[in-house]
């Protein structure tokens, strides 16, 4: 059976592929994304899609803050803002450690030289949040945040990558990976299903990059994650900004369609195999009991759905971008480990920098594969 040949192979039709993919193809580059189910099935389709650069790691601070300038120019990379609206993220304190804790990160931010945090006092808050009823010291915001919409952004990274020639293979698994030569021979293990051949393969895997890594000679260790989330019914318009608690496990937004978005890394159970992730609904609840201690009048709203996502995660949290160690000619993009919608545009354009001019000035040095990997 003949084999379909690109300049570039992306194993993973999430956010993080059609970046790369969109990227790569606006390059001049050949290139197929391989999705074993559908175009954002997993994290991507399940993501709260906040774009945060608000208490980031600083390993990952200054691509963040890249990516945010890229978010503000979204319509111009894309042709649709993603519905992306910048009211701002916000981490409320209502204790004095972790009031504590959010002063110490905003002076350390300053005396680095970042200015995008800052500490607001509770007038402010009270200003920015009206609805909220606990009594709150104070909180940090970062006032160009804000959230957009997932699956507009999943629409929109699709159209502009097969506009720009990328060609996207839904329900193809890959399952083995071979060196042919200069080439890369990628296979489902389905008879019939030709493999294809590229001479660069990007592993965008998410959950399962670390099964991807492992083809290929790199041995990464990934923990996974399946992060819970609900969604309310409708209400009439009341609270703009992102609204985080020190502390506690809550992220909570209103939606354009007035439902509340409440997550923050609560883990539901996952199974990598069965390509499933399960909602707990006992330690859901935690969720909901913080919503409610912030917003009393959410107390009586009802929840109209619960899901989970799958991703991975590292040992330091941070993802891993960069140059295979063990296989040239590949390239790992996965590792995001619950904070990756906010990269999705500055990772396209660092692997392709990568891929294309073999290096990039994009701030990558600390998200290497070599500092996990396992020799
Ligand atoms: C509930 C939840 C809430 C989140 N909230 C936020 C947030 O508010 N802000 C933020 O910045 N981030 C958030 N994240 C994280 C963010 O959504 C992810 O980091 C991001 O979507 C990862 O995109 P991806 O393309 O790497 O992975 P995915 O979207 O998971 O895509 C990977 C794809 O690879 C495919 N695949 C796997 N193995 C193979 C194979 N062998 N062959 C072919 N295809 C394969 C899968 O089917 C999948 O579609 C959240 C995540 C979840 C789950």
């Amino acid at each position: 059976m003949n084999a379909t040949v690109f300049d570039v192979a992306v194993i993973g039709g999430g956010l993080h592929g059609l970046s790369i993919a969109l990227n790569l193809s606006r390059a001049g580059m050949r290139v197929v994304v391989l999705e074993r189910a559908w175009v954002g099935r997993h994290a991507s389709g399940a993501t709260a899609a906040g774009v945060r650069t608000l208490n980031r790691d600083l390993g990952e601070l200054d691509l963040a803050l890249e990516s945010m300038d890229m978010w503000h120019n979204m319509a111009a990379i894309v042709g649709d803002d993603c519905g992306f609206n910048a009211h701002g993220q916000i981490c409320v304190a209502d204790d004095i450690s972790n009031f504590g804790k959010l002063q110490d990160r905003v002076s350390m931010l300053r005396a680095l030289g970042y200015t995008h945090e800052e500490i607001i006092d509770p007038r402010e808050l009270r200003q920015l949040v009206p609805m909220m009823s606990a009594q709150c010291l104070g909180a940090s915001i970062a006032r160009n945040n804000g959230a957009a919409d997932p699956h507009r952004t999943i629409a929109a990274f699709r159209r502009s990558a097969q506009a720009a020639g990328a060609v996207i293979r839904e329900g193809f698994g890959v399952q083995r990976i071979e060196r042919h030569g200069q080439d890369w021979s990628l296979e489902t293990g389905i008879v019939g299903v030709p493999p294809v051949v590229a001479p660069i393969v990007v592993n965008a895997a998410g959950a399962w990059s670390g099964r991807i890594a492992a083809m290929v000679g790199d041995i990464i260790p990934l923990k996974t994650r399946a992060s819970m989330m609900m969604v309310t019914e409708r209400l009439a318009p009341m609270l703009k900004p992102v609204v985080s608690h020190m502390g506690r496990s809550l992220s909570f937004k209103q939606s354009d369609q007035g439902t509340l978005v409440i997550g923050g890394g609560l883990q539901g159970l996952s199974n990598l195999d069965l390509e499933t992730s399960t909602v707990r609904l006992g330690t859901l609840a935690k969720g909901a009991r913080a919503a409610t201690d912030l917003f009393s009048c959410v107390s009586d709203i009802r929840i109209v759905r619960t899901w989970a996502g799958l991703e991975a995660q590292t040992d330091d949290k941070l993802p891993v971008i960069g140059a295979a160690i063990n296989a040239s000619g590949v390239f790992h993009a996965f590792g995001y480990s619950g904070h990756g919608f906010e990269l999705v545009p500055v990772v396209g354009a660092a692997i392709t920098d990568l891929i294309v001019h073999g290096s990039t000035r994009r701030a990558i040095s600390n998200l290497t594969p070599g500092r996990l990997i396992v020799s």
